[in-house]
């Protein structure tokens, strides 16, 4: 039996992950499901799947996952808060870690699944993109198995040869696919009108309320272009990325020798969820076969930079390196949060973005302080950001 905690177990990647585990309960036992505050929700599961441990945020959401499990008669222990999180997640009785919990509260809880050597599905970017390479160096002195769940990483995993240097060396490119999200067409002169919840009405996935608004604006693009340099040791030149309106290519491997290995199927992140969870071997999703016939025609084409800032913020953050796609993140997390809150315009998230990441100090990422620090302050400039863009009378 193979034993998983589910980091993030109420969002929409935990339910995809406890929908295949749910397909193989001969071979996957859960050990431990978080959530940050839908206790209902994590309630439900724990009396689903008896996992032997729960975590949410507080102390008042544990007590009453806490009845409600009781009740149940459901013998789960229950605990709250950041340590929690790091101690499911390190536990000698979980083989392998489903890091999706959202933005950078996931990163403690990640990097201690790398420390403790587990096989690491990774969803949440957000932890790669802030500590890129302490957390690729966790990864390595621990001996952990560091699996992408990104659908485009997953795709580029799938593509690349072993890991082998010899193999890596006739990479030529990766080439990232992005949908272009629900904007990709819309005059950018009313670009600043759109509300939250046109933002989040992704055309191929449905996603978490942050990382619909991130596909909107591309900055989630942004992001997984940092997560591939990390994951697979590729330059900003040698990623590329490419809008596919129908999410049928997640992304592809070009060879020196003129090869390109592609990676296709129905967008659902139950594939590859799927294939971290039983590599190398395959197992059933629950997705239904693609039918290239039915799909019909598949487009490319070049993203259009001027449309979408936020991708050129994200390659300005990786060439500077040091800190600054940690500030690029942290920046990005409360522009979008404010978004969301319906305190500032569409438009505005790329504005603040790149005045935090312009004005911020960037030193060399070399202890967890130092990025967390980065975060921290990044957080501080962009709510000042906010501050100003909310009083001021040119609105
Ligand atoms: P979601 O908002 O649906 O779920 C987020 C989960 O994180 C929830 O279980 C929530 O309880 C938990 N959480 C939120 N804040 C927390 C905090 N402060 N402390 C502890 N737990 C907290 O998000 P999602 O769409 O499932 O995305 C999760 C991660 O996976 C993100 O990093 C996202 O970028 C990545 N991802 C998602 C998809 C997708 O299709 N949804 C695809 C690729 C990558
Ligand atoms: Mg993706």
């Amino acid at each position: 039996m193979h034993r998983i905690t589910i980091l993030g177990a109420t969002g929409s990647i935990g339910e995809s992950t406890l929908d295949v585990v749910r397909r193989h309960a001969d071979r996957y036992a859960v050990h431990a499901l978080t959530a940050h505050r839908q206790v209902q929700k994590l309630a439900a599961s724990c009396i689903e799947f008896r996992p032997a441990r729960a975590v949410v945020g507080t102390p008042e959401a544990a007590r009453e996952l806490e009845a409600l499990l009781r009740a149940a008669g459901v013998t789960t222990e229950v605990s709250h808060g950041e340590a929690a999180l790091e101690s499911v997640a390190s536990d000698a009785q979980t083989d392998s870690v489903m890091a999706a919990i959202v933005g950078a509260a996931g990163l403690r809880p990640t990097l201690a699944a790398a420390r403790a050597g587990k096989r690491v599905l990774l969803a949440n970017k957000e932890a790669l993109v802030m500590s890129g390479r302490i957390f690729m160096d966790a990864v390595r002195e621990h001996g952990a198995t560091l699996l992408p769940i990104d659908s485009e990483h997953n795709a580029i995993f799938q593509c690349l040869p072993a890991n082998d240097q010899r193999y890596r060396a006739g990479v030529a490119k990766v080439v990232l696919t992005a949908s272009g999200g629900p904007f990709r067409t819309r005059d950018p002169a009313t670009l600043h009108d759109i509300t939250p919840d046109q933002a989040c009405a992704h055309p191929n996935w449905v996603m978490g309320r942050k990382i619909s608004v991130d596909s909107a604006t591309m900055m989630n693009k942004g992001l997984e272009v940092i997560e591939a340099h990390w994951l697979f040791e590729a330059p900003a030149e040698h990623i590329e990325v490419l809008i596919h309106p129908q999410s049928i290519v997640h992304s592809m491997v070009a060879y020196m020798d003129g090869s390109v290995l592609a990676q296709l199927g129905n967008p659902d992140m139950r594939t590859p969820i799927a294939y971290g969870l039983a590599y190398p071997e395959r197992i059933d999703a629950g997705v239904s076969q693609l039918d290239l016939a039915l799909a019909g025609a598949l487009n490319f084409e070049k993203p259009d930079l001027a449309r979408f800032p936020c991708l050129a913020l994200a390659f300005d953050a990786l060439r500077a390196g040091g800190v600054a796609p940690a500030v690029l993140n942290a920046a990005n997390e409360v522009a979008v949060e404010a978004f969301l809150q319906g305190g500032i315009r569409f438009t505005d998230i790329a504005r603040i973005v790149g005045n935090v990441l312009e004005n911020a100090p960037n030193n060399a990422a070399d202890s967890l302080e130092t990025v967390l620090d980065a975060d921290q302050r990044a957080r501080q400039s962009a709510r000042a950001c906010l501050q100003e863009l909310t009083t001021s009378v040119l609105r």
